[in-house]
């Protein structure tokens, strides 16, 4: 729980309040766009909720964060925010909450199929909390989790040891001495089944790979992500801790795929038709090209 003695000052008075603990994630700015802001190297309150929804994202905000350092000073129902999770996003893909430190609070994403369709899919770990576990399991539990890169691992070996699921990682990521189930090598793509593609991606690190579902959503970990401030995907230059140029190259593979979503571990959501998100991703290449 958040420490009163230990509220920014930057937030504003009232009800809500973020703690210095803030690992400036972007978690709450993203849930709760009018409540959250970024003041520089970490988050704070610059408007209290004053709506019942409003409220509710901020209570979603306060359980999604990583390092639970957001607070109130009032009391509130949290099951609101608590039975939020996993949330909705379109069609049957869902976004976890609960992110977890060890992960610098990177999204991870619930897909709901029936067992006949292949069974759920857990793309990268949620923190492993109780009440999203039972929800988890009300949904259908997880089939399959697919890790995309090694940092955003977080509580893989309890959802595999809770759920029974095989585990989908590359080789080049250490997926052979974490005792991972389905080891990915190469960087050829690979189908999990009719639904499901794998496309390895190295270059933010060696084995990071993205998913493909019904050629519509694109999980993307932490290769490519929607930039509000650019108005068009981009990538993280200065964490492509492998290699720039191989995530370029990495970058012009997916050129050969449609999607109409862009759901990343970092950075934020975009929905927009494939033949909109190509040119992004054109610009995207172009602007990696030319940076160094
Ligand atoms: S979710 Fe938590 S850690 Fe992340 S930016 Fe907000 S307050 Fe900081």
């Amino acid at each position: 729980m958040a420490n009163l003695a230990e509220r920014l000052p930057e937030n504003i008075p009232g009800d809500f309040f973020v703690d210095a603990s803030c690992i400036d994630c972007d978690a709450c700015r993203q849930i709760a766009p009018g409540t959250f802001r970024d003041h520089g190297e970490q988050s704070s309150v610059y408007r209290q909720p004053e709506t019942e929804e409003e409220t509710r994202l901020a209570l979603m905000s306060l359980v999604a964060c990583p390092t639970a350092s957001i607070g109130t000073t009032r009391k509130h129902d949290m099951r609101v925010g608590i039975d939020a999770f996993p949330s909705h996003l379109a069609d049957n893909v869902y976004f976890c909450g609960y992110t977890s430190e060890s992960s610098f609070g990177a999204w991870s994403y619930l897909i709901v199929r029936p067992e006949s369709e292949g069974g759920n899919v857990l793309v990268d770990s949620p923190r492993f909390a109780g009440p999203l576990v039972k929800r988890i399991a009300r949904m259908g539990g997880v089939r399959t989790m697919f890790l995309t890169h090694q940092d955003d691992i977080a509580d893989h070996v309890s959802f595999a040891k809770k759920f029974g699921c095989r585990r989908v990682m590359h080789t080049a990521d250490g997926a052979g001495r974490r005792g991972i189930e389905h080891v990915i090598e190469g960087e050829g793509e690979v189908c999990l089944d009719d639904e499901l593609r794998v496309i390895p991606v190295p270059g933010h690190t060696r084995g990071h790979m993205v998913l493909l579902y019904k050629n519509k959503f694109l999980f993307t970990g932490d290769h490519l992500a929607w930039s509000p401030v650019k108005e068009t995907l981009t990538a993280f230059r200065s964490v492509a801790w492998y290699s720039w140029p191989e995530q370029t190259r990495s970058m012009e593979k997916l050129l050969s795929y449609d999607f109409e979503w862009v759901l990343p571990g970092h950075g934020r959501i975009h929905q927009e038709s494939a033949t909109k998100m190509r040119l992004h991703l054109e610009r995207c290449i172009e602007w990696m090209k030319a940076t160094r």
